[in-house]
């Protein structure tokens, strides 16, 4: 069954905290970017998880040299984070150096941003990359998960952004669905339908709903 991470896209200490305690019982995992990490710092972030018993994703989506890209991800196994990212582009080698540590976490490849439009061939082509170099899965726009799901087989995590419900803003998102539309992906990631509406635990029930009805 498709999964929720919350993206926690927030420079507030007490936002997130209220969040994280609120959506407690709804949710398992939460993804944190260069914002909150730079807000919140990463110790108060992994005690905050740990004290609501989150999963960390941490998506920093690393584009560098191989032995940089290797380190950078040996020191978030220091913080017990348990996913994170590169992007494609990145080419094979710096995707292998990704995942060339000892208890490596779960490594995702991006593909395109799910702000820019590209055909669906083109992330196809790099999500089989990120296959064959090593990585768990990718970050696609629910528009391609069923064909990267088809190409890449079943044990190919997918984890899709880019979810937008039919009552909220479709923001920057260029390459976007709904909840009920993104069933081929392990993982749906959602910020600001959540994190800007009135009432955040009733729009996660909403799209929890939606997702898994
Ligand atoms: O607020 P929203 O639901 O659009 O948040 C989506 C989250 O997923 C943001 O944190 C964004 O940085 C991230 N993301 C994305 N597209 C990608 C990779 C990550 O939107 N391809």
């Amino acid at each position: 069954m498709t999964e929720l991470i919350l993206a926690l896209d927030t420079g507030s200490r007490i936002e997130a905290r209220k969040l994280l305690e609120d959506l407690a019982p709804l949710v398992n995992w939460v993804k944190v970017g260069h914002r909150a990490v730079c807000e919140l710092g990463m110790w108060e972030i992994t005690d905050v998880c740990a004290a609501f018993d989150y999963k960390i994703f941490v998506d920093f989506k690393f584009h560098d040299i191989p032995s940089t890209v290797r380190e950078n991800v040996r020191i978030l196994t220091h913080y017990g984070v348990q996913m994170t990212n590169v992007h494609t582009m990145g080419g094979k080698t710096m995707m292998e150096a990704a995942k060339a540590i000892r208890n490596p976490p779960i490594v995702l490849g991006v593909t395109v941003l799910t702000s820019h439009l590209i055909s669906i061939e083109s992330v196809i082509k790099l999500a089989e990359n990120a296959q064959s170099a090593g990585l768990d899965g990718v970050v696609c726009s629910p528009l391609e998960a069923y064909a990267i799901r088809k190409a890449c087989g079943d044990d190919f995590l997918i984890v899709t952004p880019g979810i937008r419900p039919v009552w909220s803003s479709t923001d920057d998102q260029a390459r976007h669905a709904r909840p009920r539309d993104a069933r081929a992906a392990d993982y749906i990631v959602v910020g600001r339908p959540i994190l800007e509406a009135r009432d955040p635990i009733s729009a996660t029930k909403l799209i929890l709903e939606e997702l898994h009805g």
